[in-house]
Parts: C-alpha cells; structure tokens; sequence
C-alpha cells in the first residue's frame, strides 16, 4: 500500500454497514497478516435502524466469502429462503382481479436461437400466459410451496439463485461476533465530536475518551455523522422522482399455521406500498409512503387494515427516509458506507446489496492507498453511476403505472419522463425486446436486461414487433423448459422442510 502509512481504520456505526465493512476489510486486508487496526465504535444509546431484512441473491457471495457458514447465519437470523418479490396490486385490477406479477432472481435460457423471451412473443404467449410464469423456475417452485434447495444442495448453493429474509437486528449481532472473532476491536461509545484539520479527520471524541485514526469510515445511518463534518451540500437528493420519504414498520406475529413464504410481497397502496418479509417467527411488514399526501397516523391505519385486525402486533415504529446519495462519498481521509451514502427506497431490497457493493470497492481502491485522488475520484464515480441506475429501476416500477385512485398515483407516470435514460429505452422497448445491450455503458450492478424485462412485461409494457420470430424454435424453448420445471418439482425441496433442517428460532430481543 503506497502513501501515508494506514495504522488504524475506525468505523463509526454498528448496524449492518459497519460491521459488513469491518468483517469485509479485515478478511481482505488481515487475515494472512495484520496490515492495520480496525475499530467499530458504536454507541450504545442510538439504535440500529432495525429495517433491512430482505436481500438481494447476490448477498450470498458476501457471506460465502466472508467465510460464514450458513446454517448458522440461518439459524442465527431467523432467515428463510428468498426466491424473489411478488409485486400486487401496481396496477388497475384486470376483469376483477389484483394485477400481480413477480419478480423472480431468475430467468432460464433452454437454448435455440431466439431466446425465452423473444419466444415468449413469437408464440402469442404474451395473451395468455404471465411472463414470468413462463420463463422461470423460481415462480414455478413459489407456486408450489417450495424454495430451490434440494436434500443434496451445498452451502450457498441451489438448482436456482436465492437470497434470504433475516431479522436485522440478529445479523448485526451475529456479524459483530464473527467480526470481533476475527480480530476487530468493538468499542462501545456515543461519538460527541469529530476533529477535522485540512479537511480530514483526525479523531472522534466519545464519553470514554478519544480516538484518533488514519482513515474513518461513516456508517452512522442517516445521520452521516463524519462525511457531513466534511462538506456542506454533499448530498444529491432523488425526491424529485421517487417521492416516498417516511416508513411505518410493524412486525406482527405469524399466524397458528401460516408457512413462511419464500418471497417477499410488495403491495401497492393508496400513497407509496407494503412490504411483507416472513421470517421463521415472525413477519416483518411496512408501508412506505409519501408524508406529502398522508400523515403518519393515516399511514399507521391503512398498514394496520392491509395487515388485518386479528394481527398479533409486536412492534410498530415510524421512519424519516433521506431518498438520494452522497455526490462525493469519498471524501478526504473518509469514505460514508450503507445509510450515511445513500439510500433507495427498499422496493427492491437493495440496502444490503449498495453495502457489498461499497465496501467491496473500496477494499480494492485501498488497496493503492488512501490519499490517491485518482482512485477517490474513480470509487466516487462508480458509487454515484449505482446509485443513479438503481433510482431508474425503481423509478420503472412506478411510472408504467394506470392507477388513477390517488393523486400519488396520478403523478407516477411523470417521474418516468423525468429520468432521461429511462425514458429513451421505454420508447425503444415499446417496438422492441428489451436486452443486454441496451444497458451498454451504464453503471447497473445488478439489475440488467432479465430484471427489467420482469417488470417491464409484469407491467404490460411489451413490444409491438412487426415481424414473427422463428415459431419452431419457440417452441422446442419452451418443451425444454417445461421438462426443467418438472425435474426442479422433482428434486426441490418444501420451504418448510428446509427450514426445519436449520436449528430453531433464536428470536430477537
Ligand atoms: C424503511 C426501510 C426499509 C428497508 N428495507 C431494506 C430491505 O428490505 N433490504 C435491505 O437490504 N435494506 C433495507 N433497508 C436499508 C437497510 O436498513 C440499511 O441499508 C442497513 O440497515 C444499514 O444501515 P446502517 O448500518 O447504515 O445504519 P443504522 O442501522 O442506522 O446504524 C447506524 C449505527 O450508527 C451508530 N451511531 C449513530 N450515531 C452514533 C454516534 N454518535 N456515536 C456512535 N455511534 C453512532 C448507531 O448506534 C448504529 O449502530 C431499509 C431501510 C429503510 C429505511
């Protein structure tokens, strides 16, 4: 590592983004010898956030690589399997029934020369078969109960991509210990000051003393505690486009009987939607909605309604959001991780995700040096282009809206125009499919042409193509696919059956 020498990295903040960063820095940099200390100091009067309890497929590589087993993450967090998010109610009910759709972290290809979905139009399926029932397994298994572990199945691995639900709360605790395990030093403080000469910092002040570093690391949540010490208006907002600022969450218990299911549901409602994450003992739920058109309380009472009045509520707490993202996260000798760079809203469960994203680019920029403007500049572009792609993935499951009910959804048709590369290619789609290509030169981590074409087709955006495709190959596509689905019935697993293979419920306090 070139540059002013790295002794000691402190992180400010315990929930998720702390301690994924000091697991993550600490194996990269420190486990074959000890290139420098890394302290988390975390206070022990400011909560975690709390929420954040679905994940993306690929948080799977995070832990594998951390060296975490999985069962006992699972066991430790309450997990169960996530196969992907059912989408309810995002448009006009269709002859009497809530539109849904789902997006699954899966597509299939079974080979030939057109692919599933261009074959999916050639053969007219579009007119009476859902999209995404007709190219991937993980629906076919959610439909049946089942989740695509197998009996065979190793750690981290399955016939299809899945991610988890896990209890927030749990994972910070249970990462805290595999990190303090590992070599990483907690503190328990409440950070009272920062010191900042030639703008960067060279200390945090706490009740129990002060501690200096060479390099600080802002996992604060929407505080952003040290980054804005730093410089003032470093923060891009995306209000204009994604307008939902607060959050009411409630956990309830699960019904005598009820299975978790292995989805997440995401319910639109009368001014933002609800999420439902089933985790072994409990559902976590929550209304994300815009506090512009309904107060807390109104929101408060429509989640409740959603949920059902013989919901066994365990907790209910209202959120403030901050929509948008750091301009620079990057700044001096410090780097903001997880809420203190940038939030989303979780329509698609990226907190976790942005996390692995950030500190996974930062260890490889760190590892050139921590005072090379090159590489700042490099890992500042890089975070803004995720977060700015993510905001247009969101912004696409709003805009292709028909709802008329509420001025909320009046207005989502709009925040489509107003992203510009969104709106070029939902032009394009309108006459053609959508594929990989067009997101050539874009800043997309995860969400590609397969995620798109879900939502895109879910939402009845389809193109209107002018010639037919090879219809023969068409249909081999699908005889293959339909043999794939039986032999995953075959083989797959119950999610119940799976679930009980893990330890019992260690339930959170
Ligand atoms: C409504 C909502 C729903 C969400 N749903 C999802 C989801 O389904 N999936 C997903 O991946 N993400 C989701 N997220 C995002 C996810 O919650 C966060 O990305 C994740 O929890 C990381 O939070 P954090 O660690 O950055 O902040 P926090 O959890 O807020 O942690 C901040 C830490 O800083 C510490 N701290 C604060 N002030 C001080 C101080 N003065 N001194 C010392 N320590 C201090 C606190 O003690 C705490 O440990 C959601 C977010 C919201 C708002």
């Amino acid at each position: 590592m070139s540059g002013q020498a790295l002794k000691t990295i402190n992180i400010v903040g315990g929930g998720s983004s702390g301690w994924m960063t000091a697991i993550y820095l600490n194996r990269y940099f420190n486990q074959r010898e000890k290139n420098f200390a890394i302290n988390v100091i975390e206070s022990p009067d400011v909560g975690i956030i709390g929420v954040g309890e679905a994940t993306v497929h690929s948080i799977r590589f995070f832990f594998a690589a951390m060296g975490l087993d999985e069962r006992e993450l699972m066991a430790e967090t309450n997990a169960t399997i996530k196969t992907g998010i059912l989408f309810r109610n995002w448009k006009k009910p269709v002859d009497g029934k809530t539109h849904e759709y789902f997006h699954p972290f899966d597509q299939q290809q079974p080979g030939g020369s057109v692919d599933i979905s261009s074959a999916w139009f050639a053969r007219s399926r579009d007119k009476h078969e859902r999209y995404d029932q007709a190219v991937s397994l993980n629906t076919r298994l959610m439909r049946e109960g089942k989740c695509p572990k197998t009996s065979m199945s190793m750690p981290y691995q399955a016939i299809t991509p899945y991610g988890y639900h896990l209890d927030a709360t749990l994972l910070a605790r249970f990462l805290r210990r595999k990190a303090v395990e590992a070599g990483v030093r907690h503190i328990e403080a409440t950070v009272t000051d920062v010191s900042v000469v030639d703008d960067r910092i060279t200390s945090v002040t706490t009740e129990n003393g002060q501690f200096p570093g060479d390099f600080f690391i802002d996992c604060s949540g929407f505080r952003g505690l040290l980054i804005s010490r730093l410089q003032e208006g470093n923060w891009q907002s995306f209000a204009d486009v994604l307008p939902c600022n607060k959050a009411v969450a409630i956990q309830r218990e699960l019904r005598e009987g009820e299975v978790p299911k292995p989805y997440t549901v995401a319910t639109a409602l009368s001014n933002g939607w609800a999420w439902q994450i089933d985790l072994v003992n409990r559902q976590g739920s929550g209304y994300v909605y815009d506090a512009n058109r309904i107060d807390p309380e109104v929101a408060e009472q429509e989640l409740r309604e959603f949920l059902g009045e013989d919901s066994q509520v365990l907790k209910c707490k209202h959120l403030d959001m901050q929509v948008g993202c750091r301009k620079e996260f990057w700044l001096g000798n410090c780097v903001a991780v997880g809420l203190a760079g940038g939030f989303i809203e979780p329509l698609e469960s990226t907190g976790l995700h942005m996390i692995h994203l950030g500190v996974s680019l930062l260890a490889t920029h760190l590892a050139g040096g921590m005072d090379n403007e090159a590489l700042r500049d490099s890992y500042n572009e890089k975070m803004r282009g995720f977060y700015e792609d993510l905001k247009q993935f969101i912004v696409l499951h709003y805009c292709l809206t028909n709802r008329d009910d509420t001025e909320f959804w009046r207005a989502a048709p709009a925040t489509g125009k107003a992203c510009s590369w969104l709106d070029v290619r939902l032009h394009q789609w309108r006459h053609k499919i959508c594929e990989y290509q067009d997101f050539a030169g874009s800043y997309s981590s995860i969400f590609t042409d397969t995620n798109y074409r879900y939502v895109l087709y879910g939402m009845g955006h389809n193109p209107d193509l002018t010639f037919v495709l090879a219809e023969e190959d068409a249909a081999q596509i699908f005889s293959r696919f339909s043999a794939l689905v039986q032999r995953a019935l075959r083989g797959s697993l119950q999610h119940e059956e799976f679930l009980q293979s893990l330890s019992g419920p260690v339930r959170a306090g």
